[in-house]
């Protein structure tokens, strides 16, 4: 209650989340309060005016939340990975009309977070909002859950009414990363953020790393650039549509660029043939990812990047050259 009433004093907090039954890796962790809590959170409700969401993860915790009159559910990250449990979550909100965050599963399966999507869709629930938390990986690295962003933006091309929040927290597992992340979230068009917050982050029960203040969280709302994805102002349209004809010029040449390439390569897998010489040469390529990735690195292009990009226009030569031998296997 006394965190819920800082966030509602800032006036930037539109739906306070609050784990009643919390999922937890190890059996001896707090698993939250259960049931009492449902009442605590309906008193928020009532005293702060304040709409309020809880995990569920299975039928008897969405009765108890109608119950109670939650605003919002969210279906977590250990729960949607398993259709068993999403349909049975979807099969107890039929005819129900109310609004379900399907945060996604955790290991990194767009397929799986749409089919999510989907069965509270074919339930009758139209007020969908996804939510991206990373995913899981083994060892340890800077985030708690690595982002791969290309897969909530997978997901917004794919379904572009859909909203689509991120939740920088158990991404990040930690506070010092947290703006960065979720600046980043908002560079990339996220409409919304989820974001944990305690009175006192060090003494919460459960993610007390990535928990801030309430005072923290407003300082940090307040420095983050929140972006519009379309502008009315003329000179920043017409400053960027003349930016995007560049972009599109390069392209355009980058793609008559490839092709040039690809039949000079076919032209090469010809000669190579006629001369009895295989197609597949290690030292050349050797050379050719030695000297483009000096160069790329040179001119501060990502290493990473290049190497990926050349593996792929390899692989494509690779098939370019051969495509004449028919191969069926
Ligand atoms: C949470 O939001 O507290 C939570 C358990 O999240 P996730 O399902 O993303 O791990
Ligand atoms: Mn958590």
């Amino acid at each position: 209650m006394h965190t819920a009433t800082l966030l509602k004093a800032t006036g930037r907090v539109d739906l306070l989340r609050a784990g009643i039954w919390k999922p937890r890796t190890r059996p001896g962790a707090f698993q939250g309060v259960g049931e009492i809590g449902l009442r605590w959170l309906s008193e928020v409700k009532k005293n702060l005016d304040i709409p309020v969401t809880t995990e569920v993860a299975n039928a008897a915790h969405v009765e108890l939340c109608l119950k109670y009159g939650v605003d919002v559910l969210w279906i977590g990250a250990r729960t949607t990975v398993n259709p068993f449990s999403v349909q049975e979550i979807a099969d107890s909100l039929r005819g129900v009309d109310i609004p379900v965050i399907i945060k996604n599963p955790l290991n990194p399966d767009l397929e799986l977070w749409i089919g999510a999507i989907e069965r509270l869709h074919e339930a009758g629930i139209d007020k969908i909002i996804a939510m991206h938390r990373g995913f899981s990986y083994y060892g340890k690295g800077l985030y708690r859950n690595k982002p791969m962003w290309e897969i909530p933006i997978a997901l917004k091309s794919q379904f572009p009414e859909l909203p689509v929040f991120c939740d920088p927290s158990h991404i990040c597992g930690r506070r010092d990363i947290l703006e960065q992340v979720a600046q980043k979230a908002l560079d990339l068009g996220f409409s919304g953020l989820m974001l944990e917050s305690h009175h006192n982050p060090d003494r919460a029960l459960s993610d007390a790393k990535q928990q801030v203040t309430p005072s923290d969280l407003v300082s940090m709302l307040d420095r983050l650039n929140v972006r519009s994805n379309d502008t009315l102002d003329p000179i920043l349209t017409s400053n960027l549509a003349s930016l995007r004809a560049d972009i599109d010029k390069i392209d355009e040449e980058i793609i008559q660029l490839i092709a040039q390439r690809m039949r000079i390569a076919e032209g090469i897998g010809d000669y190579k043939r006629e001369h009895n010489m295989t197609i597949f040469q290690l030292d050349r390529y050797m050379e050719i990812l030695k000297t483009r990735s000096e160069l790329a690195k040179e001119l501060g292009i990502s290493e990473e990047f290049i190497r990926k990009y050349l593996e792929q226009l390899h692989k494509e030569s690779i098939r370019t050259q051969t495509k004449v031998m028919n191969y069926k296997y």
